[in-house]
């Protein structure tokens, strides 16, 4: 793809979370001409509701199709948020602080993966105040600690999400992207294979490509043009907590529940996989679950409000695969999109690959599993 000599965009995306807005910093650094639409405000759905860790949680439980992008992707960030930091000013706020994932888990196979994929790790034991009584992974007991066997990654980083999302807004308004925001995509037009123009709430837009990367509502934005693509919303709910200085000084996770602390004190506590359709919602009994869940780490939350409680739609799709590619029949019409859990993680890299899929570079590693989406 070439920047175009007429005035129309060389590419319209559509959807303003990370995965929209790491597209059209790509597509912007190569010197196309950008514009996004976007439903509501830019970045306030799953890419700010989310975690912020650079990784899967217990990264063995993946395939190797998965294994591959997490890890490309998770190693381009320093870089990546760093120049985000210098040009706008925003920082996210990355922190290679580690993760520690608590028994119980195979660890064999744990050790095996990350041998075959060079990943460092470290045996731990770790003292909590009090932990699961019910835990045969527990090696000893005295009135008010438990010692708990974990596996750390010292190399697994996060950021915060709501300070990224800024920062990749303010870069691409500074790199001259269009950012249309209430600005609703509702149909298409197409003829013969390819896209002439895209409706929506605030007019018809045309462009020489058409990137979907609208998350949950990918499959919806399509309509028709779907195919057996499997994207769905499934919602995750979190809790935030204050702290005067971080509880933890590592992301600990112990199964599906993990422990985020940032830099200032903040903790985060999450998290669900509800399926409930397009329904957003936080609910009673999740957030006691929740509370419980994390006393066994931190007993003293007990005594401490939480600050808020919130849920995003992750664009959930089979064995956390995202579909990264052009349409197999309108030439100008592509998707990335689908990426579940890890969509933060994956958006340097999955920006990349698109952009290098539309241009007709050299990939950076074997990107046929990221086709197949589009035939379910
Ligand atoms: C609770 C929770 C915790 C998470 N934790 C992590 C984590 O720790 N690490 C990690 O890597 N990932 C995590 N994720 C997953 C990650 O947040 C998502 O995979 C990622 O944000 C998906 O980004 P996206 O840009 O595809 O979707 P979104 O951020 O949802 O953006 C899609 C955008 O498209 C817009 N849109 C929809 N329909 C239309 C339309 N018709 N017209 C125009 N615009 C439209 C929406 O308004 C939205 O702004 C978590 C998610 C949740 C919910």
């Amino acid at each position: 793809m070439k920047p175009s000599a007429a005035k129309t965009q060389d590419a319209i995306i559509v959807g303003a979370g990370v995965i929209g807005l790491a597209t059209a910093l790509e597509l912007l650094r190569q010197g196309a001409r950008v514009s996004i639409l976007e439903r509501n405000r830019t970045g306030a759905e799953s890419s700010w509701a989310g975690g912020g860790i650079l990784s899967p949680i217990c990264p063995w439980d993946y395939t190797d199709v998965l294994t591959q992008l997490t890890l490309y992707s998770a190693s381009l960030f320093s870089e990546w948020t760093a120049s985000l930091r210098n040009t706008t000013g925003i920082d996210p706020e990355y922190w290679q602080c580690g993760m520690s994932i608590l028994s119980p888990m195979n660890q064999k196979h744990a050790l095996n993966w990350c041998e075959r994929n060079a990943v460092e790790i470290q045996q731990q034991t770790l003292s909590i105040p009090y932990s699961d009584n019910t835990n045969p992974e527990t090696t000893s007991r005295n009135q008010t600690h438990d010692e708990v066997r974990a596996l750390f990654l010292p190399g697994v980083a996060q950021i915060r999400n709501p300070r990224l999302m800024q920062a990749l807004h303010q870069r691409v308004k500074q790199l001259g992207g269009q950012i249309h925001e209430n600005c609703s995509v509702t149909s298409w037009t197409a003829r013969k294979n390819k896209i002439v123009s895209v409706q929506s709430s605030c007019g018809s837009f045309a462009a020489e490509n058409y990137i979907i990367a609208a998350g949950a509502w990918s499959k919806q934005v399509l309509g028709e043009f779907a195919l057996n693509l499997d994207i769905h919303p499934i919602n995750g709910q979190m809790l935030l907590f204050k702290f005067e200085q971080p509880p933890l000084p590592m992301i600990v996770v112990k199964e599906n529940f993990y422990l985020i602390p940032r830099r200032d004190g903040h903790l985060l506590v999450g998290s669900t996989l509800e399926d409930t359709g397009f329904h957003k919602q936080t609910t009673q009994s999740v957030k006691a679950q929740l509370i419980e869940n994390a006393q066994r780490i931190l007993p003293q939350l007990g005594n401490m409000p939480v600050i808020r409680q919130w849920s995003g739609l992750r664009p959930g799709s089979p064995l956390n695969i995202p579909t990264i590619g052009r349409h197999p029949g309108l030439f100008n019409l592509y998707i990335n999109s689908g990426h579940f859990r890890y969509g933060v993680t994956m958006a340097p890299a999955s920006a990349e690959i698109l952009v290098n899929e539309m241009t007709g570079s050299k990939q950076p590693l074997d990107t046929d599993p990221y086709q197949t989406g589009w035939s379910g």
